[in-house]
Parts: structure tokens; C-alpha cells; sequence
């Protein structure tokens, strides 16, 4: 074992698994190099978490702007700049990749812009910007590669210039007057609440029988009320079947109850899942383990290639930037002589929606199918204070509880702040703590934290503001 300054680490990647892990192995004396092909910061930072929290953060204060007028504020909005919409997203995009940039350089890493692939088991091949050739030989080599948007096999989709991704649908010329999402996940949600709330006319089309099918199908059920009384036609158990060229826009046939409607929209956002982007790497070449190019690991994030690691969107599983991010530490410890392991039971979940929606844990759907006896406390936001001002008191926080020993099992939440809600209840069950636990901290008076602990209260049947 070489001592941790002579460690030679490739990480293959610059997105938030990437960056993350180079800066981890770094700091842990290993001598870093970052081969990225695009742009530092990945899928995370350019066309992804970031540019549509920026636009939902204009689509929200143009709803509030209206909203305040129950406040006795009336604002009136003169139009909506669209242009400065997307160059203050680019902005913060663009500062926040500096800012990656400045970490690389702080840290002593090395960043090669290039496509890297494996030309043995510990040599990268780097085809560079600058249309050079170099091999490049490593101790250990973590591969970060990301995943891309997949598109579907349907029958025109490919052919229309109206259909775009989430990357097209993020960088619109203009606010389309209509927007037909097919996939009900939640880049497609997010961002039909983002347009809807421009004033797009939106319609969600999802194949599944609900919407979100990794979120508590309770509130899922309550956001898509929420989202239908604003205006946001949603079909669930309806299947796209084609899509043709229109006048204006695209025409849509969607089955639904084994009939084909006609859907008129002016442009189609196609947000059904996400794709490895492995192809370039050559995994097969040296032998990684993969299903389809998706990265097979274990919990220490270790291929069945020695030296080899895989974290983030590349394993094809959970496709989340702080996972990736969790694994890419993971990752660079191993590869640094340290025993970490990846344990993926405190992951959030969150959906930027209106109100927001977070999940940690075990949605009741999950609990019942794994056979485990839970109570579960439901707290509305309706019966707290915070909740009230903020937004008229919508949404609800649900707990689920192991009924024999007490213990957090997973927590639902959805109202104002729920994604920011949601970290106390991670640590929760990273504490493995009981619902007991809960209700021993005191929480803070106004806020919608005291939803939580009331929620936890009604868990054992003992909440102070709901009879
Ligand atoms: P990526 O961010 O995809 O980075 C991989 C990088 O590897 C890319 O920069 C790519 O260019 C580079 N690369 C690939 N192959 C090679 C090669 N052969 N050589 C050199 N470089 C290579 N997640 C959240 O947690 N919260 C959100 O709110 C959220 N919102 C999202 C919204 C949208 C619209 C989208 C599309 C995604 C969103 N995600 C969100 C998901 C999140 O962006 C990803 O989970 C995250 O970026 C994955 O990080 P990663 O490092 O694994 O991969």
C-alpha cells in the first residue's frame, strides 16, 4: 500500500458525485486528477437541481406576488422578462461552477477536460478539448460518469423539434402558452409547476397509476388535488402512443382507458427517467460489472475491478445529487486506505412543488409490504401557526412508527419548507431515534418544525393543536 501522498486518484467526472469525491480524496493526501468532457458541476449545477430551483424561485415570487394581495399588498406585475429569467439562472449557474473551479484549484486538483476511457484496468485513455491523445496510469480509479436524459421509444418523439428534454425545457426561447409533460416524476412535476405557474397551460401525462411513485401515495394524492385545483390537468394510467407534427406545436395521442385522445400542446417536455452515460468508458473492455451500463458496486462503492469505484447516477439507482455526492465520499475514503461504507437509510427525498414535498425513510406503502407492524401520526398544517401565514396552512406531515420498539421509521412532508423540514428527520433515523426522541426536543415557536413534533405526538395519540 502506496502512503496516502503518492496515491495517484483518477475520478472520471465533474458533476456532484465527481467534484465531491476528488476534493474528499484530496484532502485525504491523495494526488488528484478530474477528467470532465463537459462542464464542472455536471448534470447538478448546469442543467439540472440548480437552473430549476432558479426558475421555480421567479415562478414562486410571481405567485406570491398575486398572493399577497390577502395581505392587503397588492403588487402588480408588469410582465415577466423571460430573458432575465434565464440570465439570472445562468448566473447562479455559472457562479457556482466558478465556484467548483476555485475548490479544484484550492484543493490542489488536477482538471483535465477530456472523455476518459478505460484502456486497461488502471489507464485512462483521455481523448482532450484540445484534440489530444494522452494514457494515463492510476492507483485507483473513481468512475462518476452520470447519467443523461433517456428517451423513449415513442413514435415521433425524436423527430419533433417541439419535443425537448428537461435541458431543452429549462432553456425555452420564450414561456410556452402549453406544455404536455409525459412522466409524472419529478422533474416532470417540477417543472410543470414552474411553467403553470408562468401561466402555461400544463398537462402531466403519466403511464402509472400515480404520480411520484417513490413518494407516501397519501400525500402524493393531496399534492396532485393541490396542483389540479391550480390549474394542472393531470392523467395518470395514460400512455403516449405518438406523437405527430402539427400547425403549431405537437399533436399528442394519448390511450387512456383504452381509448386514443388527441392532445394539442405547443411544446412536449419528454421526462421519463434518466440514462446511464457509460458508453464512452469501455466498461465491458476491462471487465466492470455492469447491467446495461449501469455500474454494479457494493457498499463501499467498489466495482469488482480492484481499485475500481462507482458512485452517483452512473450505478443507475438512485439518481440524486446528494447521494451522489454521500457515495463520492464513500468512495475516496476507500480509495485512501479508510473502511467507509454507504449507507443509503437517511436519504431524503424532495420535490420542489407548491407547497414543497420531502421524504425520509419508509413511505406506508413500503412498511406494509415489508411486513412491519407501524402507527402512524399525521399532523394537518392547517392546525399550525406558521404554516397559516406562510400558506394559508396546506399540506400535512405524516409519521410512520415501528410499533414495538417505537423507532422512526419514515417521515412524509408536505407544506412550506418541507425539503429544508426534512433534515431533522433524517438525522432521526440515521439515530435510529424514537418517535420519543422527537417529542423530547423542544422545537421552536412559531415555526412549522412544531409540525413535526406535533405530528410525532399524534403518532401516539397524543398531539396538542388537533382533537
Ligand atoms: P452528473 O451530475 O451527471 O455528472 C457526471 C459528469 O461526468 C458530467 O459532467 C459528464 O459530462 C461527465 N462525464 C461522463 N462521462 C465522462 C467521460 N467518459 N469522461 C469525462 N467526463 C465524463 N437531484 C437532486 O438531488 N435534487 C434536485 O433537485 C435535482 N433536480 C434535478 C433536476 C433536473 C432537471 C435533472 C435533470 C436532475 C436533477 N437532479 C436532482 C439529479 C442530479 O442532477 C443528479 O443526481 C446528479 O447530478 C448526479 O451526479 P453525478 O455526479 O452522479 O452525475
Amino acid at each position: 500500500k502506496k502512503p496516502a501522498g503518492e496515491t495517484k486518484v483518477a475520478v472520471i467526472g465533474g458533476g456532484p458525485g465527481g467534484y465531491v469525491a476528488a476534493i474528499r480524496a484530496a484532502q485525504l493526501g491523495g494526488k488528484v486528477t478530474l477528467i470532465e468532457k463537459n462542464k464542472l458541476g455536471g448534470t447538478c449545477l448546469n442543467v439540472g437541481c440548480i437552473p430549476t430551483k432558479a426558475i421555480l424561485h421567479a415562478a414562486e415570487a410571481l405567485t406570491e406576488a398575486k398572493e399577497m394581495a390577502e395581505y392587503g399588498i397588492h403588487i402588480e406585475v408588469k410582465n415577466v422578462d423571460w430573458k432575465q429569467v434565464q440570465a439570472k439562472k445562468n448566473a447562479i449557474t455559472a457562479q457556482l461552477v466558478g465556484g467548483v473551479t476555485g475548490l479544484m484549484k484550492a484543493n490542489k486538483i488536477q482538471v483535465v477536460e477530456g472523455t476518459a476511457s478505460f484502456a486497461s484496468k488502471d489507464t485512462l485513455a483521455v481523448l482532450k478539448k484540445d484534440g489530444t491523445k494522452e494514457n494515463m496510469t492510476f492507483d485507483k480509479i473513481i468512475i462518476a460518469a452520470g447519467s443523461v436524459p433517456a428517451v423513449p421509444p415513442i413514435p415521433g418523439v425524436k423527430e419533433n423539434a417541439n419535443c425537448v428534454d428537461s435541458t431543452g425545457a429549462l432553456s425555452f426561447e420564450e414561456i410556452p402558452k402549453s406544455l404536455l409533460v409525459i412522466g409524472g416524476g419529478v422533474i416532470g412535476i417540477e417543472l410543470a409547476t414552474a411553467y403553470s405557474k408562468f401561466g402555461t397551460e400544463v398537462t402531466v401525462v403519466e403511464a402509472a397509476p400515480k404520480l411520484l411513485p417513490m413518494m407516501d401515495g397519501e400525500l402524493t394524492a393531496q399534492l396532485r388535488k393541490l396542483m389540479e385545483a391550480k390549474g394542472v390537468k393531470i392523467m395518470t394510467d395514460a400512455k403516449v402512443q405518438s406523437v405527430e407534427a402539427a400547425a403549431v406545436g405537437a399533436k399528442v395521442n394519448v390511450e387512456i382507458g383504452g381509448k386514443v385522445q388527441p392532445f394539442a400542446a405547443e411544446k412536449v417536455l419528454v421526462a421519463v427517467g434518466r440514462r446511464t452515460d457509460t458508453e464512452a468508458l469501455g466498461l465491458d473492455a476491462v471487465g466492470i460489472a455492469n447491467d446495461r451500463g449501469r455500474i454494479t458496486v457494493n457498499d463501499k462503492m467498489e466495482t469488482n475491478v480492484p481499485n475500481v469505484y462507482a458512485i452517483g447516477d452512473c450505478l443507475g439507482k438512485v439518481m440524486l445529487a446528494h447521494v451522489a455526492s454521500a457515495q463520492g465520499e464513500v468512495a475516496a475514503e476507500n480509495a485512501l486506505g479508510e473502511n467507509a461504507v454507504y449507507n443509503g437509510a437517511t436519504n431524503p427525498s424532495c420535490v420542489y412543488t407548491d407547497p414543497e414535498f420531502a421524504g425520509v425513510g419508509l413511505t406506508e406503502e413500503k412498511a406494509k409490504e415489508m411486513g412491519i407492524a407501524y402507527q402512524v401520526g399525521k399532523f394537518p398544517l392547517m392546525a399550525n401557526g406558521k404554516s397559516l401565514i406562510m400558506n394559508g396552512g396546506v399540506g400535512s406531515i405524516k409519521f410512520i412508527i415501528g410499533t414495538e420498539y417505537k423507532e422512526v421509521l419514515g417521515v412524509h412532508i408536505l407544506g412550506p419548507r418541507a425539503t429544508d423540514l426534512i433534515g431533522e428527520c433524517a438525522l432521526a433515523i440515521g439515530m435510529e431515534a424514537t418517535v420519543e426522541d422527537i417529542i423530547a426536543a423542544i422545537h421552536a415557536h412559531p415555526t412549522v418544525t412544531e409540525a413535526v413534533r406535533e405530528a410525532a405526538l399524534a403518532a401516539e395519540k397524543r398531539a396538542i393543536h388537533i382533537p
